[in-house]
């Protein structure tokens, strides 16, 4: 996991409002984002002021606020969900790894 400086945390914002970034990216924002209350806090104003245009713009009524919390406890709980298949996966592997080591060690012996 690459640790994101605030500079280069605000730069992806735009991109995490509008969806257009990978999952690599989406995890490392959200735990710098929820770590650094100056980020989370241009985040909302980022997220109100993009959002709320379009809302506007549509007419309709909305609550902002928890649309971004929601918005990012739904990223959080994607990203938590592949990341636990990932470990999953890693998990396959090492025990694939640690029966052909036994199997090994059975022939050997
Ligand atoms: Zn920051």
């Amino acid at each position: 996991m690459r640790e994101l400086n605030c500079k280069q945390t605000e730069k992806l914002i735009t991109q995490f409002i509008e969806n257009d970034m990978d999952h690599a990216t989406k995890w490392n924002f959200l735990e710098h984002v929820d770590k650094c209350p100056s980020c989370k806090e241009e985040l909302s104003i980022q997220f109100l002021v993009t959002t709320g245009m379009q809302r506007l713009e549509n007419g309709d009524t909305f609550d902002l606020n928890r649309e971004l919390r929601s918005k990012m406890n739904t990223e959080r709980h994607h990203l938590q969900v592949l990341k636990s298949l990932q470990d999953g996966l890693y998990a396959t592997q090492a025990l694939s790894l640690l029966l052909a080591f036994l199997i090994l060690i059975m022939v050997v012996l």
